[in-house]
């Protein structure tokens, strides 16, 4: 039986061959971004009016005039105007600065006259480029705007459109299957036996998957040697990762690390020194990486999140951050395995603080209800005091 950190290792190890597509922008939220972004232009791109009133020479304002000549109206989206010597340019938010003006001061500064074609400073003091935002301020052109391997939210897509990029260069999700293995297992529409469950890892695991950006598909089989390995003969040579749950620990009929074997799926290895998850069982083929989870929904996820997870975002060139959280209460956990523990999640002062809840065993995913994720124990002690920091995974 291997560690933790030694199937970790393994795992991370297989990584496939990235491959970018281009989708549109309108679909590219929660997506990771698969190339570098540069300024095409300056941000913002002209000097850029941000209140609406009057364009003036400061110079002439410190010359001691008050009253001037509306030479030109500069709304947003006109080329701009020349500013003639001591007159202003009525001017709009948005709009390009007109040149030679040094200032922007704000309608509420100044009184337009009765006569309609000159304005009157109403203010004391008047500085060079109030009211401007100058160009190329935010970001000078060439300038890296957004880092490959970033998650795109709402903030990235503005700075896309503001780049043009219609067309997003993105990872593209592994091809991914989602297999289900149980006699026991029925599916969600269906009315089980009293000796029947319905299945919830596979679509677990689908809504894990989804929610980082990535889709999967999903399937579920017997337990059943022969339709397991015609099943996932096929399986194997249309997918880039197959993620089965169930089948894999010592039962008579848990068939998956045998079936795989005949299929020609090698073993990197079977079972790891964690509570819950120990039958965790990894494997590659030619062409396709094979994850087997332990069929208990908690084992399922805890799997999920400690290993798959962070193996998906390392082929999305996201940014690895551990996070550690302190332990609100002490725990003891004497087995010499690494304690994968669900807790709740809460901030105080300037630390995460977490509570933990053991709850009812790696069957009972009722009880990740509510709880934020997991901290990982190391198998190297028994006593984990309050105040201890561990690391920490969000479901
Ligand atoms: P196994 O790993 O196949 O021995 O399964 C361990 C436990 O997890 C059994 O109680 C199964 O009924 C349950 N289980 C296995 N697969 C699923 C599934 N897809 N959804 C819900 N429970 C499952
Ligand atoms: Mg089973």
């Amino acid at each position: 039986m291997i560690s933790v950190e030694e199937a970790t290792h393994h795992i991370h190890a297989q990584l496939l061959a990235p491959r970018i597509e281009h989708i549109p922008l309108a679909d590219c939220t929660g997506r990771f971004l698969g190339d570098d972004i540069a300024a095409d232009r300056d941000l913002p791109p002209y000097p850029r009016v941000t209140m609406d009133g009057i364009a003036l020479s400061v110079a002439d304002f410190q010359a001691g005039q008050r009253t001037f000549v509306i030479q030109a109206t500069q709304a947003a989206g006109m080329p701009p105007e020349r500013l003639l010597p001591r007159q202003c340019v009525e001017v709009m938010t948005g709009a390009v600065l007109p040149h030679g003006a040094t200032a922007v001061v704000r309608y509420e500064d100044i009184r337009i006259n009765s006569d309609s074609h000159t304005a009157t400073v109403v203010e004391d003091a008047l500085v060079d480029g109030q009211n401007i935002h100058p160009q190329g301020t935010d970001a000078p052109r060439g300038a890296l705007l957004i880092a490959r391997g970033t998650r795109l939210s709402a903030i990235e897509v503005a700075v896309l459109a503001s780049a043009g990029i219609a067309s997003v260069p993105v990872f593209c999700s592994p091809r991914i299957l989602i297999v289900g293995t149980g006699n026991e297992v029925v599916s969600v529409e269906a009315t089980p036996e009293a000796w029947q469950v319905r299945q919830s890892n596979a679509s677990a695991l689908r809504a894990a998957i989804g929610a980082m950006g990535l889709a999967a598909s999903q399937s579920h089989l017997p337990d059943d040697e022969a339709v397991m390995e015609d099943s996932l003969r096929a399986a194997l040579a249309t997918h880039d990762v197959l993620i089965l749950s169930g089948g894999v620990s010592k039962g008579r009929f848990d068939f998956i690390p045998a079936v795989l074997k005949r299929l020609g799926v090698q073993e990197v290895f079977h079972q790891v020194a964690q509570k819950p998850g120990k039958p965790l069982w990894f494997g590659r083929s030619k062409t396709a990486t094979v994850f087997g989870l332990p069929g208990n929904p908690v084992s399922t996820l805890v799997c999920f999140y400690r290993y798959i997870q962070p193996w998906l975002l390392a082929h999305m060139g996201a940014s690895k951050h551990e996070r550690f959280v302190t332990l609100a209460a002490e725990v003891l956990f004497k087995p010499a395995l690494t304690y994968f523990l669900p807790v709740t999640i809460s901030a105080v002062h300037t630390e995460w603080h977490a509570t933990p809840s053991a709850g009812g065993g790696s069957g009972d995913f009722v009880n990740l209800l509510g709880k934020t994720g997991f901290i990982e124990l190391p198998p190297t002690k028994t006593v984990f005091r309050k105040g201890e920091a561990y690391p920490f995974y969000a479901f």
